[in-house]
């Protein structure tokens, strides 16, 4: 079997920053001092095209530019179609709005009961608590708000917030998220967590970052001692291309996992980024083997400026019939378009059922072979049950289920 040779390679050092003192590297103040802010610190390592040239002049207006040196290590500086660079180096297509394109995709303004809570499905909230991210993507659904460009003057009262949260019964899954709540410091994160962890029907606690991606290093010993400590905290990472996989990310996923933190991730389908078969199967088998469970696959959100980076929605089907069948399952996502205007994130599924019948249904196999499946059981006598029924498991035994029989 030909196993594709980066499968097995995952880029470590400090590359363009060789001569930095290790400790500063490995410091996530460091590497937020040292993020690259401005053109001329990006042309200083990279020839820009003139789209990106137009893209950068126009970023602090729509997205604030800013990459961690960690995170711009990964870019080749000779392609200029390179995946991680279409994902933090703006370009002009930012500056055009498409018809179809708004600042706020998917609705969630208006399910916004007080500030930084949204309330769109019954039973869970999304609690925004920060507008700062560590590196900004160009895609961002939220950019109407993060990194402030646009002068939304976001200003989340935490407070509010949790006082919300307690006073409604019904919300048992809360989902911190931003900008990214990782950037909070150790000692808000705490009590943060502990506030929510205290309130009686909040089941559910998880955490949506990518700092794990754009920012290692702020996976410290002392923050997996808070997430252990209010656990079990679950967390959506969000890596889009193989090469984000990183030693650094790796070594980070493991600290998370041991300290009682289940990952999965959050990929967005761009287009020149990881629209394209191959490319998605090395990024789920490589995020399984840093212990991530692949989450969610999302079509890009319609927001404004997105155009160039959005792929085709047929391309994310046929991605997804690439992978069911043809890999492990747990490395399968689901494929999600949030609706627009704020219907909330539905499946988007390639056709495996063919027809639904009174008694049967008809579906396909990942090979395209058609098979039927009754829709009810049909009853049998009570004792040719306990003479020839095999022990029916269809969920641990892989298949194996002839070779035993009841009592
Ligand atoms: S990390 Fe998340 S919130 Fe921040 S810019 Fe990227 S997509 Fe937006």
């Amino acid at each position: 079997m030909f196993i594709p040779p980066r499968r097995h390679e995952w880029f470590e050092g400090q590359g363009l920053w060789s001569d930095v003192p290790e400790s500063s590297w490995k410091s996530w103040t460091w590497q937020l001092q040292n993020r690259l802010t401005r053109t001329e610190q990006l042309e200083k390592y990279l020839t820009l095209t003139p789209e990106e040239r137009a893209g950068c002049l126009f970023a602090n207006r729509k997205l604030a530019l800013a990459v961690t040196p960690y995170f711009f290590n990964l870019i080749d500086p000779s392609d200029p179609d390179c995946p991680i660079r279409r994902q933090v180096v703006p370009q002009g297509g930012e500056m055009t709005v498409a018809p179809e394109e708004m600042l706020d995709p998917v609705g969630e303004d208006e399910h916004s009961p007080v500030p930084g809570i949204v309330h769109r499905y019954p039973d869970r909230v999304l609690f925004l608590v920060t507008d700062r991210c560590a590196a900004y993507c160009r895609y961002c659904t939220r950019s109407r708000l993060v990194s402030n460009a646009q002068d939304y003057n976001f200003h989340p009262e935490y407070e509010q917030g949790l006082r919300y949260i307690e006073e409604h019964p019904e919300v048992r899954d809360v989902l911190l998220s931003g900008g990214d709540p990782l950037l909070l410091s150790d000692r808000k994160l705490d009590h943060l967590l502990g506030r929510l962890r205290a309130i009686p029907h909040v089941e559910f606690i998880r955490i949506g970052s990518r700092i794990p991606v754009f920012l290692p290093q702020r996976i410290t010993p002392a923050l997996c001692e808070i997430f252990r400590r209010h656990g079990p905290i679950w967390m959506s990472i969000h890596v889009n291309h193989p090469r984000e996989c990183t030693a650094e990310l790796r070594e980070a996923c493991a600290q998370l996992s041991f300290a009682g933190v289940p990952l999965g991730n959050q990929s967005v389908l761009l287009k020149g980024v990881n629209d394209d078969l191959e490319t998605m199967k090395a990024l789920v088998h490589k995020l399984l083997m840093m212990r991530v469970r692949p989450y969610y696959l999302y079509q890009c959100d319609l927001i404004t400026g997105s155009a160039h980076l959005r792929a085709n929605v047929r391309t994310g089907l046929e991605i997804m019939k690439g992978l069911r069948g043809h890999t492990t399952g747990y490395a399968v996502p689901q494929f999600v378009i949030d609706a627009p205007g704020g219907g909330g994130k539905v499946p988007i599924n390639p056709e495996y059922v063919v027809k639904l019948d009174e008694e049967e249904v008809h579906f396909r196999n990942y090979e395209g072979k058609l098979y039927r499946y009754p829709l009810a059981s049909t009853p049998m006598p009570q004792e040719a049950v306990a003479e020839t029924a095999p022990v029916e498991c269809g969920c641990c035994c892989n298949g194996d289920k002839g070779d035993k029989l009841l009592p």
